[in-house]
């Protein structure tokens, strides 16, 4: 049976062509790049140009790229980073309900060692405006975290207005882009952003390496203390292989991201409407327009997530139910719950996540092997067939 794998908000495939990029690295470029003979030099000069690569996708200056271990390191080290920083000036910070938890529990980490953070609530697509953020600005707020793109239901944040508020009132602004780079366009310098995570792996480059932005002018606390790497802002010898597998991968996805994205889309909404037009019951969970071009997120009426998963699975078809990260639980997701979703329509939602490695004939089967699947759940559903 052929795998179709369509969780590619968890995580995507590697790159055959990054891959290629990084053996060198492993096998014979292996030098430190802070030594000072050739071996260094030439994985200096191969991590200097990885960072002009990953720059380039968010249209930031190399200078302002800092690589970390990953998207989790990325928020940590931006929001902890700028709450120590700040904590004289004040201890509000401002975020959303609906954040990854590498932001949530970086928030709720702060608020137990005294800090004050208001958690906006979302409207039933999972957005915020830029209103709310101003209206819950106080003269003590230090930072304002806005992931750019969600994760589970694939709601596009109004970035560029949220950047606009902060930028005139003087506050700090990041968003966690994890889920966005590399996949819509993003300009951190007409967006106003100030600090913006993103993850090599969400892009088809290697798991364990990501970077923060921080723009030029913007101090903050380093997370790791240590050696000089990183310009004093993150501490440890760089994951040189996995770097240039970023630089790479950034640099071949946002070319190629016009094409792609129109391609993922077009699946996207063919998974979507097969979806609804052949199960009743169905809601699509998210904002219909403002919306990343591979999410497809329903809830299906009467039916567990984690059963759907299951059968799913069995047919060779990889899914989520909400987050990875909460799955192995059986809590709602906070992001459906937030949006206002019941416990119970909440409980049966289901993530499908494309990339442009998937095809027509694979959204066809999905499509199929759901139909069936919810068919056969439905019929042992004591309360689908007492409704
Ligand atoms: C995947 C993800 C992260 C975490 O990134 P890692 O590189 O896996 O640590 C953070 N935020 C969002 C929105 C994500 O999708």
């Amino acid at each position: 049976m052929n795998r179709i794998y369509m969780d590619n908000a968890a995580t995507t495939a590697l790159r055959r062509e990054v891959l290629d990029a990084m053996l060198p690295y492993m096998l014979d470029t292996y030098g430190n790049p802070s030594s000072i003979h050739a071996y260094g030099r030439d994985a200096k000069l191969a991590v200097d140009a990885a960072r002009r690569q990953a720059a380039a996708v968010i249209n930031a200056s190399p200078d302002e790229l800092y690589f970390t271990g990953g998207g989790t390191e990325a928020d940590n080290m931006a929001i902890k980073g700028m709450a120590a920083r700040l904590s004289g000036r004040g201890k509000h910070i401002i975020t959303t309900a609906v954040e990854h938890h590498a932001v949530l529990h970086t928030c709720q980490q702060l608020e137990r060692r005294g800090y004050e953070v208001t958690y906006l609530p979302v409207d039933e697509f999972g957005r915020i405006t830029a209103k709310q953020v101003e209206d819950a600005l106080r003269p003590d707020t230090i930072l304002v975290s806005v992931m750019y793109a969600n994760n589970e239901v694939g709601t596009v944040m109004p970035i560029a207005d949220i950047g606009s508020v902060c930028r005139a009132h003087n506050v700090i602004f990041h968003t966690d882009a994890v889920q966005a780079v590399c996949h819509i366009p993003i300009d951190v310098k007409a967006e106003c952003i100030d600090l913006l995570s993103m993850s090599a792996h969400k892009f088809h480059g290697p798991k364990g390496v990501g970077a923060l932005y921080i723009r030029k002018g913007v101090a903050l606390e380093p997370l790791l203390v240590g050696g000089a790497q990183e310009r004093r802002r993150r501490a440890g010898t760089e994951n040189v292989p996995g770097i240039v597998g970023m630089g790479a991968a950034a640099e071949l996805a946002h070319s190629g991201m016009e094409r792609d994205s129109e391609l993922v889309r077009a699946l996207r909404d063919r998974l979507t409407r097969g979806i609804l037009e052949r199960i009743p019951h169905v809601k699509l969970n998210g904002h219909p327009v403002e919306r990343l071009p591979g999410n497809v997120n329903v809830s299906i009426q009467y039916i567990e997530g984690e059963a759907m998963l299951l059968m799913l699975d069995i047919n060779g078809i990889a899914a989520s139910s909400g987050s990875a990260c909460t799955s192995g639980s059986l809590d709602p997701s906070h992001v459906l719950l937030a949006m206002g979703l019941p416990h119970e329509i909440a409980h049966g939602s289901l993530r499908l996540t494309l990339s442009e490695y998937n095809t027509e004939s694979e959204v066809d089967r999905v499509i199929e092997v759901l139909e069936k699947a919810v068919d056969r759940l439905r019929a042992m559903s004591p309360i689908y067939n007492n409704q």
